[in-house]
């Protein structure tokens, strides 16, 4: 069977905490706020903010959009751009969470897994009474949109991730990196690295309402001859940091972690989306 349980034991997080910030998609006020839940919970969403509560299980089965960020609905209710989020968590090796939402999305902080890994520190981490299970695939699986490519391969080892971007927009953006993701390679490697658009892309996100919340407070813009960004860059090469610090998150909706190695040419939310769909059908139904 792909799916093996291990002697790591489940976890949740020690104490409730809260983060509050601006929205990168709407623009508006928004606040979380993460609560310890059970063995076996997974990753909950609820909207406080709206009338019944409705809950959001954070599996790639209610992902129903993938422009920009990743979405989930359930219940008649939304979260958007959960995968920085969902990076942080999947890095510092929690499994259980309910996250309570004052609004439609996370605060985008400074478009990194920073503020993420900083709460759910400060919220701390306490071991469960029940083991954690992992996605080990035990055959070759592919996708291809477009001019994306991604290969997973069997690893029951690591989580590797393999990732090349090129936009061909900007001498800088043809960039390649490997990391077997760990919560030390995590911090030390992808914690930093920001939300990224191109120049020719801001026209259409802001005709579609999607970048109410941008600015160079939390993205870099890069053009064909210059990148903008309020500090300079990172590191040299922020842009393939942060596409693989979005599929860590991208590929925790399987609602378990996976043990492969995923090699990655130019991916993205909807190629990360469908490579997970593709697992839950053929691995884990
Ligand atoms: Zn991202």
């Amino acid at each position: 069977m792909p799916i093996i349980t291990t002697s790591e034991r489940q976890r949740t997080v020690r104490h409730s905490a809260s983060l509050s910030g601006i929205a990168l998609h709407t623009g508006n006020r928004v606040k979380l706020t993460l609560h310890p839940a059970e063995a076996g919970t997974g990753v909950r969403f609820r909207r406080v903010d709206l009338p019944g509560t409705p809950e959001i299980r954070g599996l790639v089965t209610h992902v129903n959009d993938t422009r920009r960020g990743t979405t989930i609905t359930e219940n008649g209710a939304s979260v958007h751009t959960v995968e920085h989020l969902l990076a942080a968590v999947n890095a510092l090796g929690l499994d259980n969470l309910v996250i309570d939402m004052v609004g439609p999305e996370p605060p985008i902080g400074d478009g990194s897994a920073e503020p993420y890994v900083e709460l759910l520190r400060s919220a701390g981490a306490v071991e469960q009474d029940a083991f954690r299970n992992y996605l080990a695939v035990e055959r070759m699986h592919h996708i291809q949109m477009g001019d994306t490519h991604l290969v997973l391969l069997p690893d029951p080892a690591a989580f590797r991730i393999s990732c090349t971007v090129k936009y061909h927009t900007n001498p800088m953006d043809c960039q390649y990196m490997t990391l077997a993701v760990t919560e030390e390679s995590f911090v030390k490697e992808l914690l930093r690295a920001r939300t990224f658009c191109l120049f020719s892309e801001i026209e259409y996100l802001m005709k579609n309402n999607l970048i109410r919340g941008g600015s160079l407070d939390n993205a870099v813009v890069i053009r064909q001859d210059a990148i903008f960004s309020k500090e300079g860059l990172r590191y040299p090469d922020e842009v393939v940091r942060h596409k693989v610090m979005d599929m860590v998150g991208d590929l925790f909706l399987l609602g378990m972690r996976l043990r492969a190695h995923v090699i990655a040419i130019k991916p993205g939310h909807p190629s990360n989306v469908e490579l997970a769909k593709k697992l839950v059908a053929e691995e884990m139904g």
